[in-house]
């Protein structure tokens, strides 16, 4: 079941052109409505092609204002019930609503390095991109080249 937009909350991410649901999307469904023309809501974000989206709940994760919810399944969340998160720069709280009301949140780590502080390289070279299709480029230019495994390199010896 697709997400759909709480227009009382989307600010269309305050008009920049591409907005953080349409950045994240990884099937390019979400759209800003600028003119209102699709959806009769002006500067509001939509899910354009709602049988295409597979609930990776990526767009509801990076909304800014919460706005982007889910329809689910009836068989995993019945109806008047939802599953909603609240991402932080450290952590991830899951508020699971119940059809009865009752209200449950889950509040979990997502991080052991501070937000911003990743090297993705990590002090490796840069790869050359004309020799990415060789073979053994990885254990050649990063690695240096070639070498057998050493027992104490090992996560599990047995003898
Ligand atoms: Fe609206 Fe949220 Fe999308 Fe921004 S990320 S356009 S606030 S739904
Ligand atoms: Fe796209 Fe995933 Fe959001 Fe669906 S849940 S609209 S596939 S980001």
């Amino acid at each position: 079941m697709p997400t759909f937009v709480r227009t009382d909350k989307c600010d269309g991410c305050k008009g920049q052109d591409k907005t953080a649901c349409m950045y994240i999307c990884p099937h390019d469904l979400m759209s800003l409505d600028k003119d209102g023309s699709k959806t009769g809501h002006a500067m509001k974000a939509w899910n354009q092609e709602p049988e295409q989206c597979w609930e990776c709940y990526s767009c509801v994760k990076i909304c800014p204002q919460n706005a982007i919810e889910v329809r689910h399944y009836a068989d995993i969340v019945p109806l008047g019930g939802s599953v909603q998160p609240l991402r932080g720069s450290d952590s991830i709280m899951w508020t699971i609503k119940f059809r009865n009301g009752t209200l449950k949140r889950f509040k979990f780590p997502i991080r052991t390095t501070a937000e911003g502080s990743i090297s993705p390289y990590g002090g490796k070279p840069m790869p050359k991109v004309s020799e990415l299709s060789l073979p053994g480029v990885f254990t050649k230019e990063v690695m240096g080249g070639y070498r057998p495994g050493r027992d104490g390199e090992l996560l599990r010896v047995t003898k």
